[in-house]
């Protein structure tokens, strides 16, 4: 550890991610040995989180309360997920559920679009917010909507700007899936009106459905 790194760690010590306990030693990760071992019951069978206890909290932190430190940690975890389940990876680039412009301004920031940075970082691959974009504001998707109602709530809210994605294999990233119905909207949009070749969804976590 350099001695930039122990200072820093006096002044501003690590945070666990998950349970917000200091940490005495900075990683690349920032999950304590505890949290380590127990967020490993809460892998579903495809690779992501499910969206309950410690892990919802901290993703509600991480969206609403501006602990945006949180996308190294989450990012680095669904990229090694994402390896681990695919062995070979074969995508172009990692292109975040956009948010509408209102939103942005509200939040700061798009909590899918850190992730997606961190993941196409680590994969090698490009990183890109400015092609699929949303133009309607939508409520927030619920289990309590029919797949009807949904999918009208959603139709037409996102778009494509210029010609990027064209011929692309796309990871297309978010960090919650609810009913997956925007996913499946977004996923849309990138095939037929940005002419993708492939999209595959990948989340960090997932409403157990
Ligand atoms: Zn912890």
């Amino acid at each position: 550890m350099s001695l930039k790194t122990k200072i820093a760690n006096i002044f501003f010590p690590a945070r666990c991610v998950f349970c917000d306990e200091a940490m005495d030693y900075r990683t690349l990760y920032c999950i304590c040995d505890k949290c380590n071992i127990e967020i490993k019951n809460y892998y579903t069978a495809d690779g992501c989180f499910m969206f309950l206890d410690k892990i919802r909290s901290s993703v509600l932190r991480f969206k609403f309360a501006k602990a945006t430190d949180y996308a190294q940690t989450f990012g680095l975890t669904m990229a090694a997920q994402l390896k681990l389940r695919l062995g070979k990876i074969n995508f172009d680039v990692a292109v975040p559920v956009p948010l509408s412009p209102k939103r942005l301004r509200k939040r700061g920031y798009n909590q899918s679009a850190l992730l997606a940075k961190v993941i196409a970082n680590e994969l090698n691959i490009d990183f890109d917010d400015k092609s699929l974009i949303k133009i309607k504001e939508t409520e927030i998707q619920s289990k309590s909507h029919s797949s009807s109602q949904r999918a009208k709530n959603l139709k037409g809210a996102f778009a494509i700007k210029g010609d990027n994605l064209k011929g692309k294999r796309v990871l297309l990233v978010d960090d919650v899936r609810t009913t997956g119905a925007t996913l499946e909207e977004c996923s849309n949009t990138i095939l037929k009106k940005g002419k993708a070749i492939s999209v595959f969804p990948w989340v960090f976590a997932r409403v157990d459905t």
